[in-house]
């Protein structure tokens, strides 16, 4: 991150539409780079929905979404992609000579002659509970994410949530944390039943604090660092829990981010895109996978798929307008080996 690159296609987003998206183009011989907000490729297939299975990809009859992004992954590594992992796609500018800029939250620059979008839902982030002056204990005691299971031996940890999420570190930190307290509005959880099942067998031993049904109050500790979370039913009955860190587990929010600042024209918060080419309203920045609409427009893998193959080939034309594509099937092309 922070370096400047050119390249002849930058790709926002790596669902598995972005992914597939770099191959087009490398079968027209045009290299990319991709960008990501999410440490993983994969977009909704990583993000939400990894080990369920898809049943509408040609040809694979069953496939797991986790496993379709590695096959995309590798079926892109042939034309050695660029990846920018964890960057969420800020500023898109255009510069002189025909080159657009694009500028991530990590302040790495890459000038390209064409821009797809494949930014799918947006971008993910979590959803914050709404509790004043939540922002500084943020990544100091308050956390999203658990990057790192071992910060969190010894410590007293409140965790907020009903879903799978929730309930999982609930058990896994129950074995190193000094204290766990699970905090949900309600007695029934969204979790696995086997897990909350688990979850509620540990309570009864009392290695675990169930506070249910309470919800999320306020915050005390100063300079960042928690000391309590306060907690209350809908009746105003209130708790204190001592606490060293919160995670509050309420699912990822998706929004289409900076790039509904681009005036792009939009429809229904979606890109407005000439089906026959994926061109948005500005020249050379093109779109495709869920975050488009245009008349039929289908939310699905394979139509996101078929959109990169037009795609790759408008990017091309735009970039080499005095070389007509001579088009070639994936059998004749001669694919790079990687
Ligand atoms: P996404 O998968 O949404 O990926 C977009 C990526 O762009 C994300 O990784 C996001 O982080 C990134 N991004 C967005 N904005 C920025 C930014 N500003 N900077 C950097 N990165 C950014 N489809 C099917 O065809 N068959 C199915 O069976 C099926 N089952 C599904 C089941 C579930 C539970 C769900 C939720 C969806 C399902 N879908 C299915 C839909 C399918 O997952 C989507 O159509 C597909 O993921 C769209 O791919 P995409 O690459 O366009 O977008």
């Amino acid at each position: 991150s922070g370096h400047t690159h050119q390249t002849d296609v930058v790709i926002v987003g790596a669902g598995p539409v972005g992914l597939f998206a770099v191959f087009e183009c490398g079968m027209v011989r045009l290299r990319c780079h991709v960008i990501d907000v999410l440490d993983d490729a994969g977009g909704q297939c990583t993000a939400l929905y990894p080990e369920k299975p898809i049943y509408d990809i040609p040809g694979f009859p069953r496939i797991e979404a986790a496993e379709l992004v590695v096959r995309l992954k590798a079926q892109a590594a042939a034309f050695r992609p660029v990846y920018h992992l964890g960057e969420q796609v800020q500023g898109l500018e255009k510069l002189s000579g025909g080159f657009w800029k694009v500028t991530t939250s990590k302040g790495t620059v890459v000038q390209a002659r064409a821009v797809i979008i494949a930014a799918g839902v947006g971008a993910f982030g979590p959803n914050r509970p709404p509790l004043p002056g939540i922002e500084a204990y943020e990544g100091k005691s308050v956390f999203y994410y658990v990057t790192q299971r071992e910060a969190f031996r010894g410590k007293r940890v409140v965790i907020a949530g009903g879903g799978d999420t929730a309930v999982d570190w609930a058990l896994s930190l129950a074995e190193i944390a000094g204290r766990v307290s699970v905090i949900h509005r309600r007695d029934k959880f969204r979790a696995a039943p086997e897990s909350e099942a688990q979850l509620k067998a540990l309570a009864k031993s009392g290695k675990l604090d169930l506070v249910v049904p309470y919800q999320l109050h306020g915050l005390e500790g100063a300079a960042g660092q928690l000391t309590a979370v306060t907690v209350a039913t809908l009746d105003g009955d209130a708790r204190r829990i001592e606490a060293d860190a919160l995670l509050p587990f309420f699912g990822l929010s998706m929004s289409l981010g900076p790039i509904a600042d681009w005036q792009l024209e939009l429809q229904h918060n979606q890109i407005a895109v000439d089906a026959s080419t994926t061109a948005t309203s500005k020249p050379g920045i093109f779109a495709i996978g869920d975050v488009v609409t245009y008349p039929g427009k289908l939310k699905l893998i394979l139509t996101g798929f078929a959109e990169a193959a037009i795609a790759a080939r408008s990017a091309y034309a735009l970039i080499h307008p005095e070389t007509p594509l001579h088009f070639e099937y994936s059998t004749t092309s001669g694919l790079p080996t990687a």
